[in-house]
């Protein structure tokens, strides 16, 4: 009955570290397997695909970057689809189903996949399918794998009716029980007995052989031991991807590329760490480092709230060891040549841009890919045909499997597993390095807001960190720092004081450490145009990192223009300890000079000796200051900046100042939201956050 429906779809993905395309990946993949063909292309391929002719149903999956922004690969698209010429009717042929990817760390989750939706929607186009939001935060796959497993059937049932449309139109039925005798959901459930996507392994032996060994060991379940039901069950695990790399190992002769010739975002500069300084006291709970970068001989250029991007490697110990399980320590020089598998049976399988067609081994595990990805579920099929014991073997089935969707959520995402600690866990998995370059994303540089400006330190760039740090856990031995800040505390090691106890302890070096930066221009987290309009700035933590731009670059400018118009600026920062982590003492000079017109500082975890609570938090801060805040912004036209590392905290305050305007304007909460939604669409409420 099915082989004469029609089964193309269009698959569009617009993706921005990977994550969207290897998704839409998975849905070609496994609509094979559902005798489905998809016909895929990014969405910026406009030339590939045209939605106003399109008579098959259109899959999106979009993920979401920036401040809610569809990805890159997606604005030629979304500026399309936004025309206010086009009539409402536009698309009203095309039936659609979206997965939108988001992160519901960030303020506008999902907000690249809502505005692509919306967009369609007033375009007159339809859901053949719900659309689905899955967040990063909580694990994508918890919202994409049911949402693949459901669209199989909703696609079906477009078919279905297509097919039924035509025969009607044609006045004959293509299929002689349909309409009559046969319902469409029994036609559905006939289509998905058929399909072949999954495998189920109900083989007895293998299932005594669980029994036994879940018998002998502990009855709590872990990363490597399953207990009942899941041991004991008949296992639906994803269809094993095709392989579709193939590297050859040559001799140890040439020059590796620059990391940075890897970047597709546009031109990077190496550039020495001039100064580093240690913002925090040892018994501060996190370590905050101050760098500054010298630009003068680059073009690189910014403004006071941009951010840019560190180019970071893995950690070399970390390259070590999985060259040492792989077997491959000898031949971490050599140079391997990467191309596509000859007779892949992966449709478009093309190398991944960001590996070299041809570095050493070590090149492509220190620069290319993010060794502590969380694995996937495909990753983690493919891993079982590298694993020799049987138990092992199984223990990744079930990790991979259906049945054990929650183990994987546990054991894996929420202990953030990573490959190494993978192989340490099942050390009979041994995989070849065509499996880690398909499956290991690519190795994402680390945006970080700048903390200085061009005007106060010319030829100079700072920047803030906290130095990340993932204690020591059963799955994780040993304590393990962020890929990035870990390195760059190692690599300016020698420029700091680590024997004084004391705050901002600074020492000039030669230029001899070097990073590779890009910019990441941000078009909106910017000073006021008009110096005159007052602001008002949050940043708690290294949240104050790109004030402290704003501050260098407005004190410069009232040196300059004595006859200018300033506003009034005010700053709430907050920290845990007033002695150990206030990052910036130096703030003092700015209200000192008249630069800051208002400081408000709170210490969450000093213990007060006032008779008066004292606020904790930022957001309670702000709510003592109502008045003037309301002022600024409803009577001044001035602006509003948060920014920090919690969406928690940019969250609260957004409450904070919902209340303060419903309280000043007397009006209920809903058209005090109004008025927030008025003061984010003309830019005068702005946030940087980042988890
Ligand atoms: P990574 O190794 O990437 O780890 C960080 C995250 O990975 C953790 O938060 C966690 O979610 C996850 N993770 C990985 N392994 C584990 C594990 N074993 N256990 C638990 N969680 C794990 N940061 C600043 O400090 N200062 C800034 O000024 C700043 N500005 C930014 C501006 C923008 C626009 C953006 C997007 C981010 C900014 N960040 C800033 C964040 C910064 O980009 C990095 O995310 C941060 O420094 C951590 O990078 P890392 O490589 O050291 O950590």
């Amino acid at each position: 009955m099915c082989c004469d429906l029609k089964r193309r779809f269009l698959l569009l993905y617009a993706t921005q570290k990977g994550q969207a395309k290897a998704i839409a990946e998975e849905i070609c993949l496994q609509a094979g397997a559902h005798g489905l063909e998809a016909d895929m292309h990014c969405l910026s391929e406009m030339d590939k695909y045209n939605l106003e002719t399109e008579k098959d149903p259109v899959v999106i999956v979009i993920s979401t970057t920036g401040t809610g922004d569809p990805p890159d690969t997606a604005r030629k698209f979304v500026k399309k689809i936004r025309d206010k010429t086009l009539p409402p009717d536009h698309l009203a042929h095309l039936q659609y189903g979206l997965l939108g990817l988001g992160d519901s760390e960030y303020t506008f989750f999902c907000n690249g996949g809502k505005t692509v939706d919306r967009l369609l929607q007033e375009l007159g186009a339809q859901h053949f399918y719900d659309t689905g939001l899955a967040d990063d935060c909580v694990g994508l796959e918890l919202v994409v794998d049911p949402w693949i497993d459901g669209l199989w059937l909703a696609l079906k049932e477009v078919f279905l009716l297509q097919k039924e449309k035509e025969g009607m139109s044609n006045n004959v039925s293509a299929d002689p029980r349909a309409g009559h005798e046969m319902n469409l959901s029994s036609k559905i459930q006939d289509l998905k007995l058929e399909d072949e996507g999954v495998r189920s392994f109900d083989d007895p032996s293998q299932k005594l052989l669980d029994i036994n060994v879940a018998s002998t060991r502990d009855t709590e379940p872990s990363l490597v031991h399953s207990v009942p039901p899941i041991s004991q069950s008949a296992l639906n695990i994803p269809v094993l991807p095709p392989e579709y790399i193939e590297v050859q190992f040559q001799d140890t002769q040439g020059e590796n590329p620059h990391p940075s010739s890897l970047l597709s975002e546009g031109a990077a500069f190496e550039v020495p760490v001039t100064k580093a300084s240690q913002l925090t006291r040892k018994d501060a709970i996190k370590t905050a480092l101050l760098l500054e970068l010298d630009i003068a001989d680059t073009a690189f250029d910014y403004q006071p709230g941009d951010a840019f991007c560190v180019i970071c490697p893995n950690n070399v110990s970390e390259v070590e060891e999985l060259l040492h399980i792989l077997g491959l320590s000898e031949k971490g020089e050599n140079f391997v040549c990467v191309k596509v598998k000859q007779d892949t049976k992966k449709k478009g399988a093309t190398r991944p841009q960001h590996i070299p067609e041809r570095s050493t081994l070590k090149f492509i595990l220190t620069w290319c890919l993010e060794l502590r990805a969380i694995p996937k579920k495909a990753f983690l099929r493919a891993l079982v045909e590298c694993t020799s014991d049987a138990g092992e073997k199984r223990r990744l089935q079930e990790l991979c499997s259906k049945q054990g969707a929650s183990d994987y959520t546990r054991f894996i995402r929420e202990s953030n597993v990573c490959l190494l600690d993978l192989l340490h866990a099942f050390p009979s998995c041994k995989p070849s390095l065509n499996l880690l370059i398909e499956h290991l994303p690519k190795l994402q540089a680390r945006s970080y807001s700048v903390s200085s400006s061009n005007l106060y330190q010319p030829g100079k760039l700072c920047f803030v960190f906290n130095i990340v740090e993932f204690p020591a856990c059963p799955t994780r031995p040993v304590l393990r720092k962020g890929v990035c800040t870990g390195w760059l505390a190692e690599l300016v090691a020698p420029l700091l004081h680590p024997s004084k106890d004391t705050l901002d302890v600074k020492r000039e070096s030669s230029p001899t450490e070097k990073i590779c930066i890009f910019a990441r221009p941000n078009n909106t987290f910017h000073l006021p145009s008009d110096p005159s309009v007052p602001f008002v700035m949050v940043g708690p933590g290294t949240g104050i990192a790109p004030f402290i731009g704003f501050l260098q670059h407005r004190q410069k400018l009232r040196e300059k223009h004595t006859d200018w118009k300033f506003g009034e600026t005010w700053l709430f920062f907050g920290c845990r300890h007033q002695d150990r982590d206030y990052l910036f003492k130096q703030l003092r000079c700015f209200l000192e000079n008249g630069t800051l017109t208002h400081l408000k500082v709170c210490f969450s975890r000093d213990s007060s000796t006032a008779e008066v609570a004292q606020p904790k938090y930022v957001q309670e801060v702000i709510r003592l200051y109502a008045k003037e805040v309301a002022r600024v912004l409803l009577k001044e036209g001035g602006y509003f900046y948060v920014c920090g590392d919690k969406k928690h905290m940019a969250d609260d305050v957004s409450d904070a100042i919902v209340d303060i305007l419903s309280i000043e304007m007397e009006v209920d909460k809903l058209e005090a939201m109004k008025t927030m939604a008025m003061l984010r669409e003309a830019k005068r409420y702005l946030q940087d956050v980042w988890s």
